[in-house]
């Protein structure tokens, strides 16, 4: 690879021919200010469209100034990053910026959170000449089930486009109109529910304004615990507890779910569950349904289809619902954790506790953004009652809890409430990328052969990897296993399905970067793989030192079937926790 030489700052530097200025600088630990840029390298993304002209530098030789995160190095050259006239191009960009913006930052979602402030207060803005000249933009507020859209905060970063189009493949967002009015969204200006947008939530993790958040439900929840005459009981999923401490402090990683019921508890849930509870029974109906389905095929009947999809995930349900509706008959039919879990509370532990279906209210605590959108979904409502009340973010968590003034440092660790507050590591690892094949591994494995596996951690399903594959013998029958997180990555082996050269017999399909631990709804991390590597290796150590490991060995899980449901895939079993997916595809038409 030919190499070049520069000089910057007076530092001097080689690097390879085609390296940026701000990827140069980087190397020589040279901190160039940027705002629309973002560079995912574990996600093989780079956005730097060079827009918002924060990041410019002098170029010796070079009349104007150069973006340094679009601008590559040439052998020779001589870079300032911070020159005055450097550092006074910097200010007047952040002023034309902040010129058109709204200035309600006391009541923005992402106040305190705001990248563009801290760059504000970073270049030392303390007053906006030229608001007179500029235009506000006048966009209607878009409310969707799960994502908010103020168009008017957009300024043109293109991160959101690039996690929707690159990562994503959804498509749902794009640039539109020009200087004032320029902003990004649905195209046709539409409002992002008839958009094919999936709710994931990406958008939102990486916008650095409030001008996409989501829908907030805390005022709904704090009315419901209110309220004398409701029952109130809460579910977190797995991912929440590796990050929630995040918005305390703590470093990544570190593993919360003693203080986060400490603090459930305080905040007045009546009952404090685990959706992990969930997660396991999941696994009793998705992996007794990819039994029935092997079996069936390997004895030759060729109406069975496989691979079998893993159905979790409601973004990546949405997403094939839009894009390859023709499927539907592919992923398995098990519910998400999410509404198993409602469906369960609203019937069994509803008898067990002698309260109406009216009077409980069952609220989720999710790293998610698509489960508000999946908790309102007709389907999973009876007589207009939905079994998911409320399903609120980690974020929104955080905030909740600080409202009560609590601190996650100060309380203790406490345990979840019996019996849906009970699960393995199996379901605690469905918050990340290849948990949920794993856990059915587990349970799949030990039913088809009848004998105990040795060692439950199925190293070769672990990992980062954009698509992962993987043989497990099962007793002398190599079952292969297909893993991808994000949706870009889940189209390719959605067309080789399509085009009948899928060589598996199973697949995991996550939405989120990592899993659900790269969620929308978690503490804003910009897809930083370190993060969510920390969040992950929390994840597998709670899994780790469960006494129990696999999910058809919880012993409230037996007692559900034994007492309830029956067996997996039963009549009943199917009633409450399995479902249908619809054919979303739309054409634009345009008058
Ligand atoms: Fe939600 Fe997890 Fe799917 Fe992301 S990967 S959309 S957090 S279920």
């Amino acid at each position: 690879m030919e190499k070049v030489k520069l000089t910057i700052d007076d530092k001097l530097i080689e690097v390879t021919k085609g390296t940026t200025i701000h990827k140069a600088a980087k190397e020589l630990g040279i901190d160039i200010p940027v705002l629309c840029y973002m560079n995912l390298e574990d996600l093989n993304i780079e956005n730097k469209p060079g827009g918002c002209r924060i990041c410019v530098v002098e170029v010796e030789g070079r009349n104007n100034l150069a973006p340094s995160c679009s601008t590559e190095v040439w052998d020779g050259m001589v870079v300032h990053t911070h020159s005055m006239r450097v550092i006074n191009a910097r200010r007047t960009v952040m002023e034309f910026i902040l010129s058109d913006h709204p200035k309600d930052c006391l009541t923005c979602a992402k106040s305190g959170n705001c990248d563009l402030q801290d760059m504000a207060v970073k270049l030392g803005v303390r007053e906006i000449p030229g608001q007179e000249y500029a235009e506000m933009s006048e966009y209607k507020i878009d409310f969707s089930p799960s994502i908010i859209r103020d168009l008017d905060k957009c300024i043109m970063c293109r991160r959101c486009e690039m996690m929707c189009n690159d990562f994503q493949t959804v498509g749902a967002l794009s640039a539109f109109h020009r200087g004032f009015e320029a902003a990004v969204g649905p195209a046709f200006e539409m409002e992002l529910e008839d958009s094919p947008c999936t709710y994931c939530g990406q958008c939102v993790a990486v916008c650095p304004t409030g001008a996409l958040t989501e829908k907030d439900h805390t005022r709904d929840v704090i009315n419901a615990l209110a309220d004398p005459t409701k029952t109130v009981i809460v579910q977190t999923a797995p991912a929440v507890r590796a990050a929630l401490g995040e918005e305390f402090g703590m470093e990544p990683g570190t593993s919360v779910t003693g203080e986060m019921v400490a603090a459930l508890r305080r905040l007045g849930f009546d009952h404090v569950f685990d959706t992990d509870f969930a997660a396991d029974l999941t696994i009793m109906e998705e992996g007794t349904e990819l039994l029935d389905r092997l079996t069936k095929h390997l004895n030759g009947d060729k109406d069975v289809k496989l691979p079998i999809l893993t159905s979790c995930c409601p973004a990546w349900v949405s997403f094939f619902e839009h894009n390859f509706p023709e499927m539907s008959d592919i992923p398995s039919t098990a519910r998400s954790p999410q509404q198993m879990f409602g469906a369960i509370a609203k019937t069994y532990f509803a008898d067990k506790i002698n309260v109406k279906r009216e009077d409980l209210i069952v609220v989720s605590i999710m790293p998610c953004l698509a489960k508000k959108y999946e908790a309102q979904r007709d389907e999973f409502k009876v007589d207009g009652n939905p079994d998911v009340d409320f399903s609120i973010s980690t974020r929104e968590l955080a905030h909740l809890i600080k409202e009560a003034n609590l601190d996650l440092n100060t309380l203790p660790k406490e345990d979840f409430d019996k019996p849906l507050g009970e699960s393995s590591g199996a379901g605690v690892i469905f918050g990340v990328t290849g948990g949920v094949i794993e856990a059915a591994t587990r349970t799949a494995y030990e039913l088809h052969t009848g004998k105990k596996l040795e060692k439950v951690e199925f190293e070769q399903l672990r990992g980062f990897e954009a698509v992962r594959k993987a043989t497990v013998d099962f007793d002398g029958t190599p079952i292969n296993i297909g893993i991808a997180h994000g949706l870009g990555h889940a189209r390719k082996l959605l067309e080789d399905i399509k085009a009948g050269k899928s060589e598996f017999h199973a697949i995991e399909i996550m939405s989120c970067p990592g899993g659900c631990i790269g969620g929308g709804g978690q503490p804003l991390h910009h897809s930083d793989s370190g993060i969510l590597k920390a969040r992950t290796k929390a994840i597998y150590a709670e899994d780790a030192g469960k006494p129990i490991r696999k999910s058809h060995e919880n012993p409230y899980i037996i007692k559900l079937y034994e007492e309830f449901l029956g067996k997996p895939m039963s009549e009943k079993a199917h009633h409450l926790l399995h479902t249908c997916y619809f054919d979303k595809s739309r054409k634009i038409e345009i008058s």
